[in-house]
């Protein structure tokens, strides 16, 4: 077996690695710092050798609290080699969020590679794979968004212009999306003072050196800050209370189908933000993988069935739903 998904998330690869979950095998592998694919970190850190993961995201993990022993801790740049136990283990780049990887073990049996949540076009399929675990986060078509995130950023712009003179702007996300989006913003020209929660924040920093621009003038978040020409970036989790203050209420989110972006009330936008491809986006990636079998990864993403039997019966793949 040269790869599989387990029922708890875990994509294994190979015969000594594990990827964002537990398993009990020596290697375990973080492909980015998303709350699902870092699960039962502490585990892995207690039970396997070596967590390896790209700077930026063993960075992030720091940030967000999780202490892994600088013995245990092993920082992989992007192409660079490492090998276990005749196997080669490589952290390829994928686009969904700073320091966020895809993975590719080749070993005695054969190679095996997991894409973690990627987004295209921007993430260089592995090509030639004997197993390739993919995510499909929409695994039907009808799960896909409108438009494409360039629509949704312009349509984040367009009301950023309108409202931003006569009141101040809270804009709500996941981590490591609002640091894009944050950076997206300065590239295109967007001035206002940015303000951040504390590890939205620190995040921020990190994420500016790994996208290599300048993200200006971002303060730590206080609610006497926030007036007209501020921008605050706030983690989605705090939304509940924050949406009674005076301010333009934007969310940004992965399920809102309807258009790029939708005004729920006077004061209250959705913005369709994905960090994942899109169904066929999905299938683009494998053509151009050509993978002997893929299985597709039912732990995180919705109809993972339906986008295996498209696989099999429409692109001739051997293809899986696993678990
Ligand atoms: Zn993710």
């Amino acid at each position: 077996m040269l790869a599989a998904v387990m029922p708890n998330g875990a994509v294994l690869l190979g015969s000594n690695v594990v990827a964002d979950s537990y398993h009990r095998r020596p290697v375990r592998v973080v492909t980015h710092a998303h709350e699902d694919h870092t699960k039962y970190l502490s585990r892995s850190v207690a039970e396997s050798l070596f967590i390896v993961a790209t700077p930026v995201t063993h960075e992030f993990l720091r940030i967000l609290g999780h202490s892994i022993p600088q013995s245990k801790a092993l920082s992989v740049d992007y192409n660079k080699e490492i090998e276990f136990d005749g196997e080669r283990v490589k952290l390829l780049p994928s686009r969904h969020i700073a320091g966020s990887a895809q993975v590719l073990v080749e070993g005695p049996d054969g190679t095996a590679g997991y894409t973690g949540d990627f987004k295209m076009p921007g993430t260089p399929p592995m090509e030639d794979l004997d197993v390739l675990v993919v995510d499909a986060t929409y695994g039907s078509p009808h799960l896909s968004r409108r438009g494409t995130e360039w629509d949704a950023l312009g349509a984040l712009i367009d009301i950023i212009e309108r409202r931003s003179p006569e009141s101040p702007l809270v804009i709500y996300g996941y981590n490591g999306k609002l640091q894009e989006i944050m950076v997206e913003l300065r590239i295109r020209g967007v001035k206002e003072t940015f303000l951040a929660d504390d590890t939205t924040l620190k995040l921020a920093k990190v994420a500016s050196r790994f996208y290599n621009v300048d993200i200006g003038d971002v303060r730590l978040y206080n609610k006497d800050e926030l007036t007209p020409g501020s921008i605050a970036f706030l983690h989605v989790s705090k939304s509940q209370p924050m949406l009674k203050l005076p301010a333009v209420h934007i969310i940004l989110t992965g399920t809102e189908r309807r258009g790029p972006a939708v005004r729920v009330n006077d004061n209250v936008y959705r913005v369709s933000f994905s960090d994942h491809a899109t169904f066929w986006e999905v299938v683009e990636y494998i053509k151009e993988s050509r993978p002997k079998k893929v299985i597709v990864d039912a732990s995180r993403g919705f109809d993972s069935k339906f986008m295996a039997e498209y696989l099999s019966k429409v692109l001739n793949i051997d293809a899986v739903s696993e678990p």
